[in-house]
């Protein structure tokens, strides 16, 4: 298991199509993570809600949430919409 893979418990969940919605909004707004996504990532099965995490870095308040599967390792890939912009393992 990686370091960043956090143990936290989730803070809540979205649908579907707001869990969508997100993604694509913060893939429009960052240079990159789209590519990254492509290059980390495998897509998620069809799920009617996943779940979100509070960001773990100090002072963002942002939230955590699920863009794929992480490529080989048996964790969700996440993307924080918070002021830190990092990707985690969940
Ligand atoms: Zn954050």
């Amino acid at each position: 298991m990686t370091s960043n893979v956090g143990q936290s418990y989730p803070y809540t969940s979205e649908t579907e199509p707001d869990r969508a919605a997100r993604i694509g909004a913060l893939v429009g707004e960052r240079e990159g993570l789209s590519d990254t996504l492509t290059a980390e990532t495998t897509p998620l099965d069809a799920n009617d809600r996943w779940w979100v995490w509070k960001c773990p870095t100090p002072a963002c308040p942002g939230l955590l949430h699920v863009a794929g599967y992480a490529i080989d390792k048996h964790a969700l890939f996440v993307v924080c919409d918070g002021t830190c912009a990092k990707t985690f393992l969940r």
